[in-house]
């Protein structure tokens, strides 16, 4: 029950089910009864980074996999704070949109007891697909990809996070442990936390690659093996419905904020792709540096050129900006390193033996206030672009670009990248290939939100910024 990712994209939901669906559905909603399990979470993603959902009994699995659940169209232009802007067609009171599950996807939630999950599409009332669904949007663009260029794609979010105590006034944060980043300590005070998360992903069929303590007081981090971009960004959702459940249930408290206070290090969402064609990896065994094929390279290239807009999807919190400084591992320069943690984009080569398997580029200015749907498909659409233009890579770094100086950063178009949202929705807008990428639906939508979350902070300094956002994703 717990799926498998599908490697094939699934076809656009239609009214009336698709072909067998109901049927799988009617099946599939008994044995989730028997089986304890009431409710389940119908989970999509808004275009602010809020995963938001409705539920529905599991006796109702197959009339939702047959006629949809409803639900406005106005979250595509939600913000945090749970007010609401508007766009030519989106954030009005008007009008309705139906999500359909994916049964592909649908997994018992090991931690939360009588739920099983499932991340939706969205259609109209018409049957057509949303404009403005982010899911939608992937698994056309993959779609494509594999249509057009004859390329598939693997994908991996990393998964960064505070815990923290709950029941703090003010909503204030204290870290649930205090030891050295990475310490065994931290793995000991928080051991039957951690166990219990591991147990609960391996249950619901999550293939943990790593779990680890981070840098940062409180800090973890978990990563998923590789899967294609659809299965990975709702992987990314499923991990955080997670974690926050295991915490939820040792009286703790999770926040995947991009940066629960001001200063420090903060958490990252950082993404790994490679580019495949015919089942081979085209980031290795290639003629191009570090063994990347010119594919792969022009697809690095031109995610490279379209990194400062990319930050406006990436990064797309105020408090993201809190996260995107120097030297604090979260790449916030417009280069390339072979490995390289301070580079907005570090080529990992894999270990001799598994490069086949696990070489792949990746895109350090992401943070987990992204829509992982968006982030993705923006950054293919830009590796695509590359592709396109048969780009190549600059020369490459080494060591922290923080540390060029002014000239040198200059001749090798070292570039620091957005330091405010507002910079990158002024990069956003210009970047006609992203926008285009998105269709005018979503563009539209993340440019209205982007500004709608500046103007909600407003004249707040640091402090309050991370306090406004910390607990909002
Ligand atoms: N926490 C860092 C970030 O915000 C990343 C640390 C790491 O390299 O894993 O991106
Ligand atoms: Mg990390």
């Amino acid at each position: 029950m717990t799926a498998v990712a599908p490697l094939d994209q699934l076809a656009d939901p239609v009214p009336g089910g698709r072909a067998g669906e109901v049927e799988r559905a009617t099946a599939l909603g008994a044995e989730l009864a028997g089986r304890g399990v009431h409710g389940i979470v119908l989970a999509y993603v808004d275009t602010a980074g809020v995963c938001r959902v409705k539920t529905v009994p599991a006796a109702k699995l197959a009339t939702a996999v047959a006629w949809g659940v409803g639900m406005s169209p106005v979250f595509d232009t939600f913000l945090a704070d749970d007010s609401i802007v508007t766009t030519d067609v989106l954030g009005s009171p008007d009008g309705d949109l139906r999500l359909y599950p994916d049964l592909d996807q649908l997994t018992v939630l090991a931690a939360q007891p009588g739920w099983a999950w499932a991340p939706v599409d969205r259609i109209t009332q018409d049957g057509e697909p949303h404009p403005g669904c982010s899911r939608t949007f992937l698994r056309h663009l993959v779609a494509r990809a594999g249509r057009e260029h004859g390329l598939d794609f693997r994908a991996g979010i990393e998964i960064e996070w505070t815990v923290a105590l709950a029941g703090v006034p003010d909503d204030g944060f204290v870290p649930a442990t205090t030891a050295p980043a990475y310490s065994a300590t931290r793995q000991v005070e928080l051991s039957d936390y951690a166990a219990e998360l591991l147990a609960v992903c391996a249950a619901q069929g999550l293939d943990v690659d790593q779990f680890h303590p981070e840098y940062a007081a409180g800090q973890f981090e978990l990563s998923i093996a590789p899967l294609d971009p659809v299965a990975a960004a709702d992987r990314s959702v499923l991990v955080r419905q997670t974690v926050r459940a295991v915490a939820q249930r040792h009286g703790l408290k999770v926040s995947f904020a991009p940066a629960v206070r001001a200063e420090g290090v903060g958490n990252g969402g950082h993404l790994h792709l490679s580019a495949w064609r015919d089942g081979v990896n085209l980031h290795t065994g290639g003629d191009r540096r570090h063994g990347m094929t010119a594919t792969a390279e022009s697809f690095a290239a031109g995610v490279l050129a379209h990194l400062p807009a990319l930050t406006a999807v990436t990064a797309p919190s105020p408090a993201s900006y809190l996260r995107l400084k120097p030297s604090q591992w979260a790449g916030v320069f417009t280069a390339w390193g072979l490995e390289t943690r301070e580079a907005g984009l570090r080529v990992i080569r894999g270990t001799a033996g598994l490069r086949g398997r696990s070489a792949n580029l990746e895109v350090k200015p992401v943070d987990l206030a992204a829509n992982p749907y968006l982030a993705l498909g923006c950054a293919i659409g830009a590796g695509l672009d590359g592709i396109g233009a048969g780009a190549t890579l600059p020369e490459e770094i080494t060591g922290d670009p923080a540390r060029l100086d002014a000239a040198e950063a200059k001749a090798r178009d070292v570039r620091r990248l957005p330091v405010s949202l507002a910079e990158a929705v002024t990069e956003f807008r210009a970047d006609d290939v992203l926008r285009a990428t998105l269709g005018p639906v979503l563009a539209d939508a993340v440019t209205a939100v982007r500004q709608g979350e500046i103007a909600a902070v407003a004249g707040f300094d640091d402090e309050r910024v991370a306090a406004a956002y910390r607990w909002k994703y």
